[in-house]
């Protein structure tokens, strides 16, 4: 049924189809029908027993035309929500590629700081190894002259 794609459904109610099944109730926003409330067999159109009840009159052609109106600016603005629901997601995802950025950032930081502490310790050692080289060939060189003095 064609109204069914341009209907919203409101819920089911205490109307009961020739399936015996509760029927639904739906809000009409066809051009011819917009507003009218209807009830309907809750199986899909192939399988329905074709239960289908107005519970609203015609309305007036002001009143269509007003509520046709009415639902297309509702329609639009739900359109819109949902693109700027899109963009805040998408800003989301920018915003956590940023964070991750400067975190890494700060890390190279951290980093570089203790790349710069162990450089200064390998210096350091270095400095203390030369010693220590100059120490043993002095310790040596005095050991030697000990050992080489005639007795
Ligand atoms: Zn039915």
């Amino acid at each position: 049924m064609s109204q069914a794609s341009c209907s919203s459904q409101d819920g089911s109610s205490k109307h009961t189809c020739l399936c015996g099944l509760a029927a639904n109730y739906f809000t009409a926003y066809t051009p011819a029908n917009a507003g009218r409330r209807f009830y309907k067999c809750p199986r899909p159109d192939v399988d329905s027993c074709g239960y289908f009840d107005w519970v609203d009159p015609i309305l007036p052609d002001r009143a269509v035309n007003v509520i046709c109106k009415l639902k297309s600016q509702v329609d639009a603005l739900k359109f819109e929500r949902q693109k700027l629901k899109e963009k805040i997601v998408s800003l989301e995802g920018i915003d956590a590629v940023n964070r991750e950025r400067d975190m890494l950032k700060q890390k190279v930081k951290e980093l570089e700081a203790t790349n710069q502490v162990d450089r200064s310790k390998v210096v350091k050692l270095e400095d203390d190894v030369s010693k220590m080289k100059v120490v043993i060939v002095i310790s040596l060189f005095l050991f030697a002259c000990i050992f080489s003095l005639p007795v």
